[in-house]
């Protein structure tokens, strides 16, 4: 079927963005398009998927699922998928988390853990604690808490006034041969010890997204700076989020980020690759001194919070499957570095990359030539090279002048090794227009 005006599109500028494109089935790494295109998935559509189009374990395991029981309402009553999960979600842990509450997309998990931050400090007689600490450039989702902690920008504008406040501090990104990482990750920390110094007990919790900041341009800092961070906000007794709804699951090349960091959050959020990108799906795990401010029979300190869809079993169903498949295919996740590293060094020779990073299985450069007359996400360069991606069969979608990779861990050395050859092609055609 062609495209319809029925549809209100996400993330697309009325009139002005192309028509979408029809896609017919997904297979592996590849998409077939309505007019008989495949192309390869560099995104992981929207950085959900992790083990290719239609894997049929997971496929199977949905299927099983919805034969058996498709839905139940989650308070008064559980079911098998959801208990396995939970299990399984804690054993893959390490047990550093204890509590497990499901929701179902990377927005409510964020939400869950920020209502459950500032709860946590009214239960446990603190209700003075209820600032939090974010970060210039962060993006945790579209709600309306959610959004009060991401970074001001044109896509909530219009929402300033509904939005509540946060101590925002800048995010120390850092990039391969960076020679000033180190200066700036101690002025950042300065920055928030003075805060904490004059806080008098007001900050409730810091989130952050771990290791690399997602939709605000794949910025990367470091693994000691995270360290450092949390050492230095637990000093103060704050909470720590880490929103790992797009680095959980392999990303980072290590199952979650916080275990390359040596430092455990007290609540995490997960969603994203949780299902492989079957279903919609998320959760925030909690340590166990988080539970237990809650842990008590009176109705005041319970966590009144749960949505229609909260830990549906088909989606359990597919997270068990997508979460077997994750931990058997190990070294997809964690190889798949050093191939971006042989393949960064060709798009460097074209000259109009900067700022070249990689962390785990993303990739990101920031591009910048002569045609590009604006910057940030609305830079001329994104649906430039978006477009010539596409010709040249490839789902790319750079943020603004971000342009970066996002495989599913399916796609192989040599796949990988063409897409930086197009890409390269796709930069010198750019540049030498
Ligand atoms: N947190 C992070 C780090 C994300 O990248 C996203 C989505 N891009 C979200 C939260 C929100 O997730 P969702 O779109 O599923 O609501």
């Amino acid at each position: 079927m062609s495209p319809s005006s029925n549809i209100w599109k996400p993330f697309t500028i009325s009139g002005v963005s192309p028509d979408p494109l029809t896609v017919k089935s997904g297979k592996g790494l590849y998409l077939e398009l309505e007019d008989g295109r495949w192309i390869k998935d560099m995104i992981s559509s929207w950085w959900v998927n992790l083990h290719g189009h239609a894997h049929p374990d997971i496929a199977k395991a949905i299927a099983d699922q919805a034969l058996l029981l498709e839905h139940v309402i989650f308070a008064d009553f559980t079911h098998d998928p959801a208990e396995k999960l939970a299990e399984n979600l804690l054993r893959v842990s390490n047990r550093s988390f204890d509590k497990v509450f499901f929701s179902d997309n990377g927005s409510t998990a964020v939400e869950v853990a920020l209502k459950m931050s500032l709860q946590y400090w009214v239960n446990r007689g603190e209700p003075k604690r209820h600032k939090i600490i974010a970060f210039e450039g962060a993006y945790h989702g579209d709600t309306l808490g959610a959004m009060s902690t991401g970074a001001r920008s044109i896509f909530n504008e219009a929402f300033n006034e509904w939005m509540f406040t946060v101590e925002r501090v800048p995010f120390p990104e850092t990039w391969i041969g960076d020679e000033r990482q180190e200066a700036k990750e101690s002025a950042v920390l300065a920055q928030i010890r003075f805060m904490l110094e004059q806080d008098n007990h007001q900050i409730a919790a810091l989130i952050i997204e771990p290791l690399i900041q997602g939709a605000g341009g794949m910025r990367m800092c470091s693994e000691t700076f995270i360290y450092n961070l949390v050492e230095l906000v637990r000093g103060f007794g704050v909470l720590v989020i880490f929103d790992e709804v797009m680095t959980g699951f392999g990303r980072t090349g290590s199952l979650f980020a916080y275990q390359k960091t040596g430092v455990l959050p007290d609540l995490i959020c997960l969603s994203k690759g949780i299902s492989g990108g079957f279903l919609p799906l998320a959760v925030t795990m909690v340590q166990k001194h988080i539970f237990e401010a809650f842990d008590e029979p009176d109705a005041q300190k319970t966590f009144w919070h749960g949505h229609s869809y909260t830990a549906n079993p088909l989606g359990c169903a597919a997270a068990l499957a997508s979460l077997a498949l994750t931990e058997a295919n190990r070294a997809a996740y964690e190889t798949m570095e050093s191939w971006h590293i042989d393949g960064i060094s060709e798009l460097v020779s074209t000259g109009v990359t900067h700022h070249e990073r990689i962390c785990g299985t993303i990739m990101a450069v920031d591009v910048r030539m002569d045609v590009d007359s604006s910057s940030g996400y609305l830079s001329e360069i994104g649906p430039l090279i978006k477009k010539k991606s596409l010709e040249h069969g490839m789902l790319i979608r750079p943020l603004g002048n971000v342009l970066y990779l996002m495989p599913p861990y399916c796609i192989t050395k040599d796949e990988l090794s063409d897409v930086y050859q197009e890409l390269t092609k796709i930069l010198t055609e750019l540049k030498n227009k």
